[in-house]
């Protein structure tokens, strides 16, 4: 409990830019991958789409500045680039199963979808949730994505309104 506290209060003010076009050369086909951890979500991301990812490397990173969680990086905003996926691995160890695979969904949402953000909430039982995957503080996601991660999946890869 202690640690989930210490979570949300990281995601709580999550609201650095986590999509950004890079100017800087990381260099195209950079090789990096993905890294083991996230391909059982990569596959679940797959098996809606019905597309593999290929164009895409994602790793752990110790820290992406101010509160930002996860980033998605598309060099000069180039479609034909490959994409960069930092996740920040303090987050990662700390969070359990739903932050992990929405925060994967929402950055690949920007970096394989092309995504914006959805700012949108709802109130469940009293609860206010996001509306979307894609709001951009996770902490509006958390609270209300482990019953309602079918919706969540269905309103992101379909549209499906809820
Ligand atoms: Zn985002």
């Amino acid at each position: 409990m202690k640690a989930l506290s210490l979570i949300l209060s990281i995601l709580a003010n999550a609201c650095g830019p986590d999509f950004i076009f890079n100017n800087n050369t990381i260099g195209n086909g950079s090789g990096l991958g993905i890294d083991e951890v996230f391909h059982e979500y990569v596959a679940t991301f797959e098996s809606y789409t019905k597309k593999q990812v290929t164009n895409v490397d994602m790793v752990f990173v110790t820290g992406i500045g101010g509160q930002t969680i996860g980033q998605c990086i598309i060099q000069g905003g180039d479609v034909n680039q490959r994409r960069l996926i930092k996740i920040d691995r303090r987050v990662w160890d700390r969070g359990g199963e739903n932050i992990r695979e929405a925060l994967i969904m929402h950055e690949l949402g920007h970096c394989v979808l092309n995504k914006e953000h959805n700012s949108g909430t709802r109130l469940l039982g009293g609860t206010l949730c996001a509306s979307s995957i894609m709001h951009p503080d996770m902490s509006a996601i958390l609270p209300c994505y482990g019953e309602q991660r079918l919706n969540y999946l269905n309103e992101f890869f379909y549209g499906t309104p809820w």
